[in-house]
């Protein structure tokens, strides 16, 4: 199966990834995580990465198309993968289709998880992220069992430099301009999938089952 999850930042794509991997054990591929890493590690493409990133804009699209490539070469994804973060714009689908093509394969679903923006400065706000494993809550809505500590290995959590207030507005607005074609791409192609974002989120994760099964 060969996901793509959609939505403005914040509607909750890492949390619903983290579960459809669980669920159908395909690899979970998000830009952002990889461009994270990046930085961590001090790589080139972290440091080219990093001063898009600080701002809240894009990372330009000959860089992301790069590393994206390279990764969904691997053999992992040769039973599917889930793509999150990725593509955010034409340019980005477009090379994203050819690829795919020449990989022998093609998209199933693209998931639009949608969610009104005044939701959105909440969730990134609150948002609290764990170093070690990557795993996503909330200090409201989804709290870890021990404030401040990841459930599975007890990491101290911490907040992403980029979900500050300041920089929560840039992205949203980035985001906002950017995804309308791109959910219009995708619809044109009758591959589009969309579910309401603001409800809980098993409530949410039982209708993206509910869509791509059927
Ligand atoms: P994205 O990957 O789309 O930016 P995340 O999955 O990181 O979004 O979610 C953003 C924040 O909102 C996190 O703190 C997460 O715990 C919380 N969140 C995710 N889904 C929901 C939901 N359905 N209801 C309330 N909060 C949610
Ligand atoms: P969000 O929680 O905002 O959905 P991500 O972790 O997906 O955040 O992305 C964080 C940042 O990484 C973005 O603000 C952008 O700078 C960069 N980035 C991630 N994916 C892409 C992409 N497909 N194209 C360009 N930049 C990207």
């Amino acid at each position: 199966m060969n996901l793509i999850l959609m939505g403005l930042p914040g509607a909750g794509k890492g949390t619903q990834a983290e579960k459809i991997n669980e669920e159908y054990n395909i690899p979970h591929i998000s830009t952002g995580d990889m461009f994270r890493l990046a930085i961590k590690e001090g790589t080139p493409l972290g440091k080219k990465a990093k001063e898009f990133m600080d701002q809240g804009a894009l990372v330009p699209d000959e860089v992301t198309i790069g590393i994206v490539k390279e990764r969904l070469s691997k053999d992992d994804c040769k039973q599917g993968f889930l793509l999150d973060g990725f593509p955010r714009t034409i340019a980005q689908a477009e090379a994203l289709d050819e690829l795919l093509s020449e990989l022998g394969t093609s998209i199933d679903h693209v998931i639009h998880v949608d969610v009104p923006e005044n939701v959105l400065v909440d969730r990134l706000t609150g948002r609290r992220v764990c170093p070690t494993c990557g795993a996503t809550y909330h200090v409201m809505y989804n709290p870890p069992k021990q404030e401040g500590i990841c459930d599975r290995d007890g990491s101290k959590l911490i907040q992403r430099d980029d979900d500050t207030a300041e920089t929560v507005k840039n992205r949203l607005a980035v985001n906002i301009e950017q995804s309308q074609p791109l959910l219009d791409f995708y619809q044109n192609k009758g591959y589009l999938v969309t579910v309401d974002g603001n409800k809980d989120i098993d409530v949410v994760f039982k209708d993206i089952q509910s869509k791509i099964e059927n």
